[in-house]
């Protein structure tokens, strides 16, 4: 009996590793010179998930990361001028208007006339406050959490401070890791929803073996999957 939705924000409700892809790109266009493209998204990919437990997720650590990798790749060569365009870069992307996913606000006008939404995001803050007001979707949420992880005791501890069963959860998202897997643990639902990108450190290669593990192509399909349950 499903209960309550939780949906995820990055790449399931809005795009944003997209965004992070193309800046990542630009990045080794600044160190053509010093490195190849891979090795500088290999070397930045290392930073980033060394730098998380200091940083957190989000893109403020993203460009600190970005700066680290580039002094490095370069042994100290990169000039003030590159420096300063990189973070430019991370501006630019804190400052970018939030693109939703098609259908994204029918589907939450939909469900949110049969169940309680929950918005359950991961990373820095003031990120991901800014994003949700630009987003103009906070209004569907019954409640909004910021978290810094995303594993089965954060869950717990969410759901337990809202007086929500988990095993009456239906949690939505794009990560298998994040989003899926402690769900399922805690006794709940979980629906992935693939986004073209996947975040290096998100990444999975199996998907669960649960029936109450579903998988769609498009929110757009979430409603039909909730008249079935
Ligand atoms: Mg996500």
């Amino acid at each position: 009996m499903i209960e309550v939705i939780a949906l995820d924000a990055d790449d399931t409700l809005w795009h944003s590793e997209s965004r992070f892809h193309e800046t990542q790109l630009r990045l080794s266009e600044i160190l053509d010179r010093h490195a190849p493209h891979e090795e500088v998204q290999a070397h930045l990919h290392e930073l980033e998930v060394r730098n998380i437990k200091l940083f957190g997720f989000g893109i403020k650590g993203f460009t600190l990361s970005m700066v680290e990798a580039a002094i490095e790749i370069s042994r100290g060569q990169i000039t003030a001028e590159e420096i300063h365009e990189i973070v430019m870069m991370g501006k630019a992307m804190l400052e970018m208007p939030m693109e939703l996913l098609d259908g994204v606000e029918d589907t939450l006008e939909e469900i949110g006339h049969h169940y309680p939404l929950v918005l359950i995001t991961k990373g820095d803050h003031m990120d991901q406050y800014n994003k949700i007001e630009k987003s103009g979707l906070a209004g569907h949420f019954r409640e909004i959490e910021v978290v810094l992880k995303k594993d089965a005791a954060a869950y717990a501890e969410v759901f337990t401070r809202h007086g929500t069963d988990p095993a009456g959860v239906m949690m939505v998202g794009n990560s298998i890791p994040s989003d899926i897997l402690p769900i399922l643990e805690l006794g709940g639902h979980g629906v992935y929803i693939p986004y073209h990108v996947t975040a290096s450190f998100e990444r999975h290669d199996e998907e669960p073996d649960s029936p109450r593990y579903h998988r769609l192509d498009s929110i757009q399909a979430l409603p039909a999957l909730l008249r079935n349950q």
